[in-house]
């Protein structure tokens, strides 16, 4: 297996950039997602990670060899698409076994190492029979058969569960996961589905406009955006954002808000200028003793929790907080925030100022 080093990567298509200057490193065996809204260039870094599209600038490494210059068949990595795309004249079996039929295998070893996957993808009852008939979701099962046979250095999957229904799409996300477990082969997954990209992901990279805007493990994407728009994309509902001019002083750390004090992660003394106040909804509680205050427009009840809209002084925000919680639409609500979860962000850059790099300092609760 392999570990997959991106280095300044970019994509030009006639005048357009598709991909700008990109730079991560998959390690070995990692399940690794490429996330971003379409268009922001997600297959296009896949495609050249894999060598079906050649970068304008930068290079690719896998296993510490530069294969920028080679051809995809000789990067020795495997595809999943979302199309199913089998040979629809084939059986499973023949569909499966067509990669090591086209290495020269000796069959006998071809049928055991079919037999052995089939195993792993649980459809060995379905070997002899035609794909035409099949779900689904035991089509993408054949599919991943066929990719996972031949034991590549990499799979490149892209969007591969975008056809499925929702409740299939969950199912099969677990599946995928699972088999990856057991297998612990390098995996480069496209998605443009932030709730795919964190359950399934050991790490992400969040792209916009053919930029990375950060790259990490999903916890530190969700606690530490790195950008006004990784806070946005990541999480639902997003993180709230409440616009304010003002600064915090040395040796200080908490800011005003409507004439409320707020406490702040202490790594945010001397912000100033034109600030965006960040807090996830989750982070938000409903406090009488808080003169911040917020009129009520609506609620929606989610089961264990509900989500509560609040038309606030510096504009409307999201709370999640227990559905036991009595709140009626109409009603005005004292605010607070859980102090060091609060990010403050440079308004005019839309970059974070607690960085990822001071994080590790935090109690983060
Ligand atoms: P989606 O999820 O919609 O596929 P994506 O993030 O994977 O989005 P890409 O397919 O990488 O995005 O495309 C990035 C940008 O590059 C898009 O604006 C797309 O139109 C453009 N693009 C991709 N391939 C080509 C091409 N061969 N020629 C010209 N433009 C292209």
């Amino acid at each position: 297996m392999a570990q997959i080093i991106v280095k300044n990567l970019r994509k030009d298509f006639g005048n357009f950039t598709a991909v700008k200057s990109s730079s991560f490193t998959i390690e070995d065996g990692e399940f690794f997602m490429l996330l971003g809204p379409s268009g922001c260039g997600k297959t296009t870094t896949l495609r050249m990670i894999a060598g079906l599209e050649l970068p304008t600038e930068g290079e690719v490494y896998i296993d510490g060899e530069e294969v920028s210059g080679l051809r995809a068949s000789e990067r020795d990595i495997a595809f999943v698409f979302q199309m199913f795309a089998l040979y629809p004249h084939m059986n499973v079996r023949q569909n499966i076994s067509y990669p090591l039929k086209s290495q020269g295998m000796p069959k006998a070893q071809i049928k055991a190492r079919v037999a052995e996957v089939a195993g792993i993808l649980g459809i060995s009852d379905l070997l002899n029979k035609p794909v035409s008939g099949l779900s689904g979701g035991d089509r993408q099962r054949v599919a991943l058969g066929r990719a996972i046979v031949r034991e590549p250095k990499a799979f490149m999957m892209d969007e591969p569960l975008g056809a499925l229904d929702a409740e299939f799409r969950g199912h099969m996300s677990e599946e995928l996961r699972a088999l990856h477990d057991q297998m612990g082969a390098t995996t480069v997954y496209v998605t443009h589905d932030q709730l795919e990209a964190m359950q399934m992901g050991d790490k992400i990279v969040v792209m916009n406009q053919g930029s990375v805007e950060q790259f990490g493990v999903p916890q530190e994407i969700y606690d530490w955006p790195a950008s006004l728009f990784v806070a946005d994309f990541i999480g639902s509902p997003s993180m709230n954002f409440l616009h304010f001019n003002g600064s915090v002083a040395e040796g200080d750390s908490h800011i005003q808000l409507d004439g409320q004090r707020f406490d702040i992660p202490a790594l945010l003394e001397g912000a100033s200028g034109d600030l965006v106040f960040g807090v996830r909804p989750e982070h938000v509680s409903l406090d009488d003793e808080s003169r911040y205050r917020g009129g009520v427009i609506a609620t929606e009840y989610l089961g264990t929790t509900q989500i509560i809209t609040i038309e606030s002084p510096n504009g409307v925000l999201k709370a999640r907080i227990p559905a036991t919680q009595t709140v009626e639409e109409g009603e005005s609500v004292g605010l607070n925030f859980s102090s060091l979860n609060i990010t403050l962000f440079d308004k005019s850059t839309g970059a974070a100022l607690l960085s990822q790099a001071n994080k590790g300092v935090l109690d983060h609760g």
